[in-house]
């Protein structure tokens, strides 16, 4: 009997079933094989530093940011005091195994199928992958980390079957050098309605490859020539495609992430991506970590009210960030009127600032009092028209 299944290998998995381990519990992890998860692949400093991540995992170094307008104007941001690194996923995530493996917890390579439970324990049931076989291991809790639309949280959690989704969509292909489109230490983000309608797109490189990408959860949306129009538009319609892929990314945190008896969620199998951004990498390690304590809590006191702490150590923490961003995304992701706003306030030093830190930090830092009251006034401008779309 395991202390502990962890359902799903990604980030989140990865991370719970190391810390879990660590702190002295019999985990297995259960992670289908065989596909590399769609993802941007950029990471902040503050998941390099948290999560001990060798250098070796960093394919680029970013050190800019150009948004870019409905009406193509730019604004390029420095990312001061440091870069945003960008991981491939098809190696990040399979070190992140074998880095857990390593630390004790037993691999199980299959499918998830169903969890069932009698006197002797919960059971979770998988498809065994080298032998076919329907197997099962036997467990006191079970975390379920297997992403977006997540099969444990359907079955296990109140609200699991109705996380909403913006469905992601990118393309991997051969970098150029550097162009007066491309640049290798550049991540450009498309805010423009012909290409996104309610989300934005990317061209985010990763050394020899780069991702080129959008979002929507309009239905409707022709996801691929979209993306086609975005790689004309930034000059790399002619590069190499490696890959094309897709998958949803959630947009609201749970309500609730436990089953209170033996069930906890973690990463974007409990909802967890920031809006505005969809950056989940990070918070899905900290949804692993917060899961691992709560689980950890639980198996220590009996309690299994204590599996509640996952969420509330998550959301005392990043509570405060998702809301901003929450209402950035609802305030300026709605028209074209309304990016061509956002852009310009992009213009503004200490928009970009306070944006970075908290992006590269985790934290909302306070800035001079003169400089929020000046963010104030702006913002309030552009959102009630006062000024015009492209004042800075
Ligand atoms: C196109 C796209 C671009 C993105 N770009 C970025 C970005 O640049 N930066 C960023 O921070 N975030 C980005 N995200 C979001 C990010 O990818 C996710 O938030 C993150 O991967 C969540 O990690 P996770 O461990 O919770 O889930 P996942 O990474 O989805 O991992 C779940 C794991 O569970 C396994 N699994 C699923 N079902 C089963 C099953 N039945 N049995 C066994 N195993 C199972 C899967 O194989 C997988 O390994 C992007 C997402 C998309 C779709």
């Amino acid at each position: 009997m395991f202390d502990v299944v962890v359902v799903g290998g990604g980030p989140s998995g990865a991370t719970a079933a190391a810390d879990l381990v660590r702190s002295g519990h019999t985990v297995a992890f259960i992670d289908r094989d065989g596909r590399i998860k769609p993802c941007g692949g950029a990471v902040p400093p503050r998941l390099i530093a948290d999560f001990n991540i060798p250098d070796s995992q960093i394919v680029a170094r970013i050190r800019t940011a150009r948004m870019i307008s409905p009406t193509q104007r730019q604004v390029d941001i420095p990312i001061e005091n440091g870069y945003v690194g960008m991981v491939d996923r098809e190696h990040f995530d399979e070190f992140l195994r074998i880095r857990a493996e390593a630390a004790g917890a037993e691999r199980i390579t299959g499918t998830f199928t169903k969890i069932t439970r009698d006197d002797a324990g919960t059971h979770v049931h998988y498809r065994h992958k080298a032998s076919g076989e329907d197997r099962v291991a036997r467990c006191k809790l079970v975390i379920g980390a297997d992403g977006a639309r997540s099969n444990v949280a359907k079955a296990e959690v109140p609200g699991g079957d109705k996380i909403p989704y913006v469905i992601a969509y990118h393309e991997i292909i051969e970098a150029p050098a550097k162009t007066e489109h491309y640049d290798p230490m550049r991540c450009d983000v498309i805010y423009d309605g012909a290409i996104s309608p309610d989300f934005y797109g990317w061209v985010f490189p990763h050394g020899a490859q780069a991702s080129v990408g959008m979002g929507t959860g309009l239905d409707g949306v022709d996801l691929k020539k979209a993306t086609a129009d975005l790689r004309v538009a930034s000059g790399l319609e002619n590069c190499k495609t490696i890959r094309r892929e897709g998958a949803p990314i959630p947009l609201r945190p749970m309500d609730r992430w436990d089953n209170g008896r033996d069930v906890v969620l973690a990463g974007d199998a409990a909802g967890v991506v920031a809006p505005s951004s969809g950056e989940g990498i990070y918070y899905a390690m900290v949804g692993g970590r917060v899961a691992a304590t709560a689980a950890a809590a639980c198996l220590t006191t009996g309690r299994v009210s204590d599996l509640k702490l996952a969420r509330k150590l998550f959301m005392r923490e990043h509570k405060q960030v998702f809301r901003v961003l929450g209402a950035m995304q609802n305030a300026y992701y709605r028209s074209d009127a309304r990016r061509e706003r956002f852009v310009s306030l992009c213009h503004d030093v200490d928009v970009q600032r306070l944006t970075f830190e908290a992006y590269m930090n985790k934290k909302l830092v306070k800035a001079r009092p003169l400089a929020h009251l000046k963010i104030g006034v702006k913002n309030l401008a552009h959102l009630t028209g006062l000024v015009a779309q492209t004042r800075v």
